[in-house]
């Protein structure tokens, strides 16, 4: 992998990720929900931030945009349906089209429902995609501007990425997911022994993200549902627990 990717732990539960691409030099943030943290990481590895990616206009992934640009003079890519919602946006991107750190190749998928113009980044050539709070560990973002339709679409698309693909989400929601999960899916084994290590995990302060599309397919009860109806059923479960 030619990327080195950092998790920083902001607010109560966020993960903004700086990534490095050391032919190039250039250093971009996923999701900035602040900037002092992400440019003191930044500092500590001797890195120089060039970009910052969005994948949606929610304050907590947009509030470092305009403190990270002032003190680097980044340039900032994000959805164009939520431009005028995203702080010092300068390059608006769409499913479909490729964005670059150095010479290495992202793509932007279009992911709709938790919030409209929602997008994704997936670094097909690195195994690694950026999620924001559409796909989460046993879960996915809540439908705040779309429709169960559209989410059980996004799922659909991103279960098509390579199982190895690590998956980079905004959030650390694991174990209340995993706790849903099991109540939906109790005698899914997988799911069984993976709650067991996520317990392990959170009672040592350990992070639990990135997860895996093989991970998610065998243990998210969202991936998992067979129909959009099933779905909408479990997300309108989870909205009210
Ligand atoms: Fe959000
Ligand atoms: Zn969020």
């Amino acid at each position: 992998m030619s990327l080195q990717i950092v998790r920083i732990p902001v607010l109560s539960d966020n993960y903004v990720w700086l990534v490095h691409e050391s032919v190039s030099g250039e250093t971009m943030v996923v999701d900035p929900a602040v900037a002092d943290p992400v440019l003191i990481e930044a500092k500590a590895q001797g890195w120089t931030i060039t970009q910052i990616w969005n994948t949606h206009w929610h304050g907590d992934h947009t509030g470092g945009n305009a403190g990270i640009k002032a003190a680097t003079g980044c340039t900032i890519t994000g959805p164009a349906a939520e431009a005028e919602r995203i702080p010092a946006i300068d390059r608006l991107v769409a499913g479909g089209d490729c964005v670059k750190l150095g010479e290495i190749e992202a793509a932007v998928m279009d992911v709709p429902a938790h919030t409209a113009g929602h997008i994704a980044y997936h670094f097909a050539s690195e195994k690694a995609a950026f999620v924001g709070d559409t796909l989460f560990a046993m879960g996915c973002g809540r439908l705040f501007e779309g429709t169960a339709e559209q989410m059980y679409a996004n799922m659909r698309k991103l279960e098509t990425l390579d199982d190895e693909t690590l998956i980079y989400c905004a959030h650390e929601y694991t174990q209340s997911n995993g706790r849903f999960a099991l109540t939906v899916e109790p005698n899914n084994m997988a799911l069984t022994s993976r709650m067991a290590q996520v317990d392990a995990m959170r009672l040592r302060g350990e992070a639990t993200v990135p997860t895996t599309i093989a991970d998610e397919k065998a243990t998210n009860p969202f991936m998992r549902a067979a129909s959009v109806a099933e779905f909408a059923e479990r997300r309108a479960a989870k909205d009210r627990g």
